[in-house]
């Protein structure tokens, strides 16, 4: 505990040395952290049990739960579905080529309709990937979220916003299955986070910052982790860090792309993903100092070893 705190006042009279030196105003914040879940590991929370019903036999609970399990579900993926209600209920439930566990309405009532029970595999990721798990549909729950979507206007993606009622069922309802799976905030994704080269959804108007310092939903960065990292840098500079620097760092965060140190196209649509979610005020694909900056608060809160 001692050396923690000796550690604390080091990073900070370093964090204010540094400040001093670039001649930069340097916000030094109270740590808040407001991620709700809290990962045990060894807090069962059973909603239900599926267990064998076998006639002429007893089957005993007397051992039961074994501490040796974790949840199959370690992920939330939010998606829009790019049409009205009555289609998207069409393709979801009827088609038989998608589907989703919840489909949220863009109508102002209470009703989240169910689609698949959460013990089983929708259909919703795709091929998908997120901090080095394929695959997310056998280890996600997914929300689809009825939103028409974007319309293209010359080179310009214009989305369609989101009510704020859908905003709130959306809440109510992913933080119940984060709960009750104990969902690392980290893994609370857009499909456009685990298919950034192929999806766009929930796009840069779904608000994942109310999300987060409304609800407690996801994951966020600090503010003062921003500002310090910022100020790393002379404005008006370029490039911020290297491209191999940036797809690493973009890597360790959790997407997963190619680290061809090149800023090519496979690059700019995950850049523009991580945009949609963290910086949806300039979501073009180049990085510049703040890009950088956010994403290198993100795995300062998140993926660095503690
Ligand atoms: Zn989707």
């Amino acid at each position: 505990m001692i050396q923690l705190i000796k550690c604390n006042l080091l990073c900070l009279t370093l964090l204010l040395l540094i400040s001093c030196g670039s001649q930069k105003k340097i916000i030094v914040d109270t740590k808040i952290i407001r991620d709700t879940v809290y990962i045990s590991n060894t807090n069962p929370k059973y909603h239900f049990i599926t267990e064998a019903n076998l006639p002429g036999y007893v089957i005993s609970k007397e051992n039961f739960p074994s501490v040796a399990f974790n949840e199959r579900v370690k992920f939330l993926v939010l998606h829009y579905t790019v049409s009205d209600y009555p289609i998207s209920v069409k393709i979801l439930a009827k088609k038989g080529e998608v589907s989703s566990h919840y489909l949220i309405t863009d109508q102002p009532n209470d009703t989240i309709d169910i689609l698949v029970s959460e013990d089983k595999r929708a259909w919703h990721a795709g091929v998908s990937a997120w901090n080095g798990t394929e695959n997310l549909n056998d280890t996600s729950i997914g929300i689809e979220i009825v939103n028409k979507g974007y319309i293209k206007v010359k080179d310009s993606l214009i989305f369609t916003p989101f009510p704020s009622y859908q905003i709130e069922k959306v809440a109510a309802l992913s933080k119940n299955i984060i709960d009750r799976y104990e969902i690392d905030p980290v893994n609370v994704v857009g499909h456009s986070d685990i298919a950034p080269l192929r999806k766009q959804d929930p796009g840069p108007l779904f608000p994942w910052k109310e999300l987060y310092t409304q609800y407690g939903i996801g994951a966020w960065y600090e503010e003062y982790d921003k500002e310090y990292f910022l100020s790393q840098y002379i404005p008006d500079t370029y490039p911020y860090s290297s491209p191999l620097e940036f797809q690493k760092a973009l890597q360790k965060y959790g997407y997963k792309l190619n680290l061809s140190g090149e800023w090519d196209k496979n690059t700019f649509l995950t850049v523009r993903a991580f945009q949609w979610h963290f910086r949806p005020e300039k979501a073009d694909g180049i990085v510049d100092a703040e890009t950088w900056a956010i994403l290198q608060a993100l795995i300062k809160k998140y993926r660095s070893k503690k």
